[in-house]
């Protein structure tokens, strides 16, 4: 073998062992273009390469989406959209690796996934999914995903009122809502998802072929998560959703 070839290869085994995937898994998944790797946040193929990372569709009508609020003197700004496996992972292993100093795993673990999906799991590695400020006003200090910020007198509340009559519209749906009948992530008032596009990567995320490659990543504190513990989670966290954004 050449030193270029060996590279290469090499290369691809470090891969490999980094998030152990089974390539047969690989070539079985494929759905509208969609790989389990984009699901996984592992790959920015569906991905608009552009200053804003999102899904290709989802870019272009968060764009018109985008320039009609401006008529109404409102700036929708992504705080944060396309999240990697990378990062996800480095947001719960920060939280778990504090929590888990004075909380059993347990408990760490259910504190984290009050906002936090565990890795390989986030709406996010979609790209179809934008958390929303609206940069028109004066941003107010410290963290902006508050549910104070977005009701009674608070800055983005005018953003979450036009959003509530216009986003359907371009095809974007609150994903977490107020309905305290529903199971999973709590409410998030700035969490929208591209309905057309997001329903396929759910559609996928609900097969077994994705848990099997999902239960290959590897993270801080994944040896907690039991087999038990996560089919409740796809279940209730996976679907614990507005209904407009579950696959036919
Ligand atoms: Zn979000």
């Amino acid at each position: 073998m050449n030193r270029k070839r060996f590279i290469q290869t090499s290369t691809l085994v470090a891969i490999g062992t980094q998030f152990s995937i089974n390539s047969k898994l690989l070539s079985l998944f494929s759905y509208e273009n969609i790989e389990i790797e984009n699901l996984l946040g592992l790959s920015q193929s569906h991905l608009k390469s552009d200053t804003i990372l999102l899904e290709k569709d989802t870019y272009e009508a968060f764009l018109e989406m985008k320039s009609k609020a401006l008529e109404d003197r409102i700036d929708l700004r992504i705080a944060s959209g396309y999240r990697s496996f990378k990062h996800q992972k480095a947001i719960w292993e920060r939280k778990f690796n504090q929590l888990i100093k004075t909380h059993n795993s347990t408990k760490a673990i259910s504190e984290i996934i009050t906002y936090s999906s565990i890795p390989g799991t986030s709406r996010h590695h979609w790209g179809t999914e934008v958390d929303l400020i609206d940069d028109y006003v004066n941003l107010p200090d410290g963290d902006l995903l508050m549910e104070e910020n977005y009701h009674g007198n608070g800055p983005f509340s005018k953003m979450r009122s036009w959003m509530d009559e216009n986003a359907e519209n371009f095809g974007f749906e609150l994903v977490y809502t107020k309905n305290k009948n529903r199971s999973g992530f709590n409410y998030e008032p700035w969490h929208y998802s591209f309905a057309p596009k997001s329903k396929s990567f759910l559609k996928l995320q609900l097969q077994e072929n994705y848990k099997k490659a999902w239960g290959n990543l590897k993270f801080d504190g994944k040896s907690k998560l039991t087999k038990k513990f996560m089919d409740s989670y796809f279940n209730d966290y996976g679907t614990g959703i507005n209904p407009s954004l579950m696959p036919s």
